[in-house]
């Protein structure tokens, strides 16, 4: 491992992996990126991983978009297999819903988002069986779908690597150094390197970080668990993923099986990062499976859960991240706070990143709105339908 370096990256989820990528495309690979496990191996690996693009606010709807892109083209850039499966993404909500969904189909088609209202009668085509009890709204967004967390983690990684880049599993950072209110160095379990950058993306641990230079974030942890299910039942396996906002549940398909959980909005169990449950509850496969079998009758008879567990998400309390400087500490950058979205925001997320550092403000997105400072202005960010969904 380097003991200088121009950039170090404390993180290596999806978020750490695409800055140390991006930076790569932009020819900074004198950077160390920091795991102190291995790739993906938190929230990132355990995500769901659902790639939609209908969000309510400008930047962020920006991001998914050209995360897709960037989705699109990942064999080519990587030199790595296709990690996107671009099946069309489903979501289902209220009659409340129905105006601000129709409202954001439209207002979407001007970032260039392929979307469709669908009646009751197109969803029961494309989700065979579905009770259509209290749906009072739904679309499909064509371009969306869901992709592999720990290939797009490990594809981002291996190219940063493979220019230069030091991507180091198993070290811990312990601390950050500065002088004059300036980035020095970042000590870590192997010993200290020398920087004037750091990027904090560190997620659910990302508070303690940023308290090494003495920043308090806005964060806090929750515990997400979700079910894996088997089924011989072709219908209960529909190519799209599907997010209900009726039930609040989410299901797609994964490698044979189907990943299954909570969705928005959603109700929240706060826990310490170094000290939770992983395993998922027995009275949550109860509740979540009774919940599915209302809305497809045919997962009782057909679908059983052989396994499952539980992750974490770092939540702001607004449900949008935090980027970018902060103001008395240079050389310090937020990349955290991605409160259950950040996967698909990933692959964009690292250009940005990589713009504030070598061009000294992000350029191809305005992410001012998303600085820390919006919390002591009061300028907090809102969802579009009601609770926390972004
Ligand atoms: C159950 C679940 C379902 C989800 N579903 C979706 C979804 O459908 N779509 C979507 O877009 N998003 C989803 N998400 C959210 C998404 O997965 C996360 O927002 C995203 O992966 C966060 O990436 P990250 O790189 O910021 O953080 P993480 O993946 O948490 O990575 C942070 C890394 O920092 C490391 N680290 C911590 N402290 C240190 C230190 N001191 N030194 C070195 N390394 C350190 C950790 O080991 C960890 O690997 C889901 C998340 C969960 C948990």
């Amino acid at each position: 491992m380097r003991s200088t370096a121009d950039v170090v990256i404390i993180g290596g989820g999806v978020m750490g992996a695409s800055i140390a990528y991006h930076l790569s495309e932009k020819g900074v690979t004198n950077v160390v990126l920091l795991e102190r496990k291995t790739l993906a191996a938190e929230g990132t690996g355990h995500s769901g991983a659902l790639v939609r693009q209908h969000y309510s606010q400008d930047p962020i709807i920006r991001m998914a978009v050209r995360s897709v892109k960037i989705f699109e083209e990942f064999e080519e850039r990587t030199g790595r297999a296709n990690v996107f499966s671009q099946t069309g993404w489903i979501k289902i909500g209220s009659a409340e819903m129905k105006a601000e969904m129709e409202r954001n189909i439209e207002r979407h088609r001007g970032f260039g988002i392929e979307a469709d209202f669908l009646s009751i009668d197109d969803l029961q085509k494309l989700i065979p069986g579905i009770n259509p009890d209290g749906i009072g709204s739904a679309l499909i967004e064509h371009k969306s779908g869901h992709a592999d967390p720990t290939a797009t983690t490990e594809g981002l990684a291996e190219v940063a690597r493979s220019r230069g880049t030091d991507i180091v599993e198993g070290v811990a950072a312990t601390g950050i150094d500065t002088e004059g209110g300036r980035v020095t160095s970042v000590s870590t379990s192997e010993g200290a390197i020398s920087t004037p950058i750091v990027v904090n993306a560190a997620g659910p641990w990302s508070p303690a970080i940023a308290r090494w230079v003495d920043i308090d974030l806005p964060i806090e942890v929750t515990r997400e668990q979700d079910l894996v299910l088997e089924t011989d039942d072709v219908d209960l396996r529909p190519a799209y993923p599907v997010s209900n906002g009726v039930d609040r549940t989410y299901w797609r398909r994964d490698r044979g099986r189907l990943l299954a959980g909570d969705g928005h909005p959603k109700e929240s169990e706060y826990v310490d990062p170094d000290n939770y449950d992983s395993t998922h509850d027995a009275s949550y496969e109860l509740e979540l499976m009774a919940r599915l079998k209302h809305r497809i009758p045919r997962f009782a008879d057909s679908a059983r859960v052989v396994g499952g567990f539980a992750s974490l998400y770092d939540v702001t309390p607004d449900w949008h991240p935090i980027l970018g400087a902060v103001d008395g500490v240079d050389g310090y950058l937020n990349c955290v706070g991605w409160s259950g979205h950040g996967f698909k925001l990933g692959p964009a997320v690292g250009e940005l990143i990589a713009e504030v550092i070598v061009d000294g403000a992000a350029s191809s997105i305005d992410i001012s709105t998303l600085g820390l400072d919006r919390f002591a202005k009061g300028a907090l960010l809102s969802g579009s339908y009601a609770g926390n969904q972004a």
